[in-house]
């Protein structure tokens, strides 16, 4: 795992242990993100931290079910959250919502193995690599 994402990781893991209802969900559903781009790299990580930030991601999405404004870039947020939550149980995410339709270039998907500019964006990216084959080699060689 790259440097970069290791730390953002980490991170967001302490942000799930600590998650109580009522905080801001954000940080819960950007290290949901990076569930996936650990999904498109085949990052090992603790089966333990999984735990943690899958418990604590999905109180975040019950929380935001009951938040007031749902707005296009909110509905997007968790879409990508609902994703990395699936990854995380192992299951097939459902991606077509959320990846990015263009092959992103490499430096975007340089950036999203370090988890930048943040877990919902590199996120989405690895929705895309999640999905296609091409890009999926390229960073098999980066
Ligand atoms: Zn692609």
């Amino acid at each position: 795992m790259h440097e970069g994402l290791r730390i953002a990781w980490r991170e967001a893991v302490a942000q799930a242990r600590g998650y109580v209802d009522g905080d801001d969900p954000e940080p819960v559903l950007a290290g949901l993100g990076l569930a996936l781009v650990l999904s498109a790299t085949g990052a090992q990580t603790s089966a333990e931290e999984g735990r943690a930030l899958g418990s604590a991601g999905a109180r975040a999405l019950l929380a935001g079910d009951a938040g007031a404004e749902q707005d296009e870039d909110h509905g997007w947020a968790r879409a990508i959250a609902r994703a990395g939550l699936d990854a995380l149980a192992g299951r097939p995410p459902s991606l077509e919502a959320i990846a990015d339709p263009v092959h992103p270039p490499a430096g975007r998907l340089i950036d999203m193995l370090d988890g930048r500019p943040d877990g919902l964006s590199a996120g989405a990216c690895a929705a895309h690599v999640l999905g296609c084959a091409r890009c999926a080699a390229a960073l098999a060689v980066a």
